[in-house]
């Protein structure tokens, strides 16, 4: 019988779980009742209380590694803590959330464990195995994976699982006492950009996409760069989307061109760039390339505004193609969402 282990750990908050611990919890609630194999959930955050009471109605066994030291994401910390939970909880099957605390950890632990670990599941399937799939080059070949080998960890993609929310009631935590190194590691704080320079937002409903036509000329014969990043940024600022870009638009900069500031090559979606998660994407001013529409795989409803009307979204890539000039529709669409907030 295999003994499941959900690993969890807190935000920023130190108290409350991060969305993708709450997805991995689902993933192990269904896992659990299919292998009919007990759950355990390991919770790292500076105080488990709020955490653990959040778990409370799955019944599982809540262990917790908590306090100051855990508070922040550091390898010595994340690593010990990681480890004592899978041996406190004799684990044969961890799952964990694959974010940067637990992906930056994840092969530390499972070598100090003997075990083995695979990273960007997407789902768990198997009748009396486990068969945890994935993607590989460029999510074109999907991978169905088992493996015979104890503990086995898997790192689930973020977007791949309902969050866990179940009602908050009291919970019995047992905490997990561990044992650190030396701390070489201080950490003095985070420096991220604003959230409204943050363009890239993987939690976000929408994504919107910008293609090279924004920096081409126009029908006047002038190139409307300035403009164009006003109507971007300002849709992205009425929706919270996140914003996508094409190779051909990120790679101007480099030959010279007008470029739009806040675009940078990880903004990339396609074949060389991301494949993210998001219920709905709107594609502006770009061709519909195949390289380029590759990334749009997981995104769920797609529309497109081009001036072609054989682009290749036409082609049967999109649900909905606006043959229009986007410069006008994208500036009608933000005074709608403006006059719709106001
Ligand atoms: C090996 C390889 C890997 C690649 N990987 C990627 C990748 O990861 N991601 C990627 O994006 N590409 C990738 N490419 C490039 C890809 O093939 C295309 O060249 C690229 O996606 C085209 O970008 P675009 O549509 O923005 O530009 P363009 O092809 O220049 O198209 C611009 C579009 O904007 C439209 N337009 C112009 N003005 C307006 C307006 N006012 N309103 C509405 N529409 C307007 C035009 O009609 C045109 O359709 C790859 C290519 C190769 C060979």
């Amino acid at each position: 019988m295999e003994n499941l282990l959900v690993l969890t750990h807190a935000d920023e908050t130190g108290s409350a779980l991060t969305r993708a611990s709450l997805e991995t919890v689902t993933a192990g609630l269904e896992l659990a009742a299919r292998l009919s194999a007990p759950l355990t959930i390991g919770i790292v955050a500076t105080d488990a209380t709020s955490a653990a009471a959040a778990l409370s109605s799955t019944g599982a066994r809540l262990l917790a590694v908590s306090g100051e030291a855990f508070s922040q994401s550091r390898y010595a910390t994340d690593a010990a803590a990681a480890e004592a939970l899978c041996r406190a909880a004799n684990a044969t099957i961890v799952l964990a959330p694959g974010s940067s605390r637990f992906t930056r950890v994840a092969a530390g632990v499972a070598h100090r464990l003997s075990g083995f670990v695979d990273t960007h599941i997407t789902s768990l399937g198997g009748a009396n195995i486990i068969e945890a799939s994935r993607w590989f080059y460029r999510q074109r070949i999907e991978a169905v994976v088992s493996r015979d080998i104890r503990p086995w960890f898997l790192l689930l993609d973020a977007g791949t699982h309902a969050a866990f929310a179940g009602a908050s009631g009291t919970a019995k935590i047992e905490e997990v006492a561990v044992q650190l190194p030396a701390l070489r590691t201080t950490v003095s704080g985070f420096r991220a950009p604003q959230q409204d320079q943050q363009t890239i937002r993987p939690d976000a409903k929408m994504l919107l996409v910008a293609g090279a036509g924004w920096t081409k000329k126009q029908p006047d014969g002038q190139i409307h760069a300035a403009e164009a990043g006003e109507l971007i940024l300002g849709f992205l600022g009425a929706t919270g989307a996140s914003l996508g870009s094409s190779k051909s638009l990120v790679d101007q900069g480099g030959e010279g061109n007008s470029v739009l500031p806040f675009l940078t090559h990880l903004n990339q979606i396609g074949q060389t760039g991301s494949t993210p998660r998001h219920a709905k994407g709107l594609s502006t001013c770009c061709h519909g390339e195949e390289p380029h529409v590759v990334g749009w795989r997981f995104i769920a409803d797609r529309r497109a505004i081009s001036l072609d009307p054989n682009c290749g979204w036409t082609r049967g890539k999109a649900d909905v193609v606006y043959v229009a000039d986007a410069f006008p529709v994208m500036a009608k669409v933000n005074a709608l969402l403006e006059a719709a907030k106001a």
